[in-house]
């Protein structure tokens, strides 16, 4: 049951407390030209300049690795995220960073095998030595036309795979995230699926200013701590309400919650419950 529940993340400012582009550019002393260069190059372009612009000064990917190690991360999330997966739900990532940054930081605290797929912009090291970051669209010979995401990722796109993919209408799908591109993905989220919207961050504001766009369940979350607890909440009620619908038309769901914490098919769902 709990392999119904498919949990999309967004990674910067949701996953990690910070973005780990801006994160990497400050720590490793590249911000004057990265604000300098942002007018002229698409973000993604932009931070392939920025790793190359490292390597010329001598930062060698050790660098990067350890500065990206040191990147905050909010303990709540790291513990939703574990107890998620081990409760059985399907984690996947969905992300406008690179996947050597999100691979770097996910390892180092213990969560790269939390999740069963990563969908970002590939990177890799080239013979220099130094990392080089791609673009996830190739958006020079085919744009994706959406006018909410940047040229290099469609998140939107990336959710109509994602749903086409599981191709059974009985998944449910909690999106999480803080940015315009989560607005494009949370856009193809149908009714019964969650959108956990960072409040006060683009994605709030685009739902505040396109309020019958969204056909999900909308939860607002602040910090890392409304997100780790809120997550595990969601997923509980998710199976709770899986359990009642399963064992035919109950009067009142919330009066069986007691005896399924008993229930046997119930019991990986409830060390998620966070206390
Ligand atoms: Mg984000
Ligand atoms: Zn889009």
């Amino acid at each position: 049951m709990a392999g119904r529940v498919v949990v999309v993340f967004d990674f910067d400012k949701t996953i990690l407390d910070c973005d780990s582009d801006n994160w990497v550019v400050d720590e490793l002393g590249v911000n004057h030209l990265f604000t300098q260069l942002l007018p002229t190059l698409p973000w993604n372009s932009l931070m392939d300049r920025m790793m190359m612009e490292l390597h010329s000064r001598g930062k060698t990917m050790e660098d990067i690795a350890l500065c990206l190690k040191q990147a905050p991360f909010h303990p709540r999330i790291i513990s939703a995220i574990k107890l998620a997966h081990s409760a059985g739900c399907d984690l996947k990532i969905v992300s406008d960073a690179n996947v050597i940054f999100i691979e770097t930081i996910l390892k180092h605290h213990g969560l790269l095998d939390c999740f069963s797929e990563i969908i970002t912009n590939p990177s890799l090291v080239d013979n220099e030595g130094s990392l080089r970051i791609l673009p996830y669209h190739d958006f020079k010979s085919c744009s994706h036309k959406c006018n909410i995401c940047p040229p290099n990722m469609c998140k939107g796109v990336v959710m109509e795979k994602i749903m086409m993919k599981s191709c059974e209408s009985t998944k449910r799908f909690i999106y999480v995230g803080d940015g315009s591109a989560d607005f494009c993905g949370g856009l193809k989220l149908v009714e019964g699926d969650i959108l956990m919207a960072r409040n006060k961050f683009p994605v709030w504001d685009l739902i505040c200013s396109n309020p019958l766009s969204i056909k999900a369940h909308i939860h607002a979350w602040n910090d890392g701590e409304e997100l780790g607890i809120g997550l595990l909440n969601l997923i509980n009620t998710i199976f709770i309400q899986d359990n009642c619908s399963c064992e035919g038309p109950p009067a009142d769901c919330k009066s069986q919650t007691t005896s399924l914490s008993h229930d046997s098919s119930f019991s990986n769902a409830l060390p998620i419950i966070p206390h």
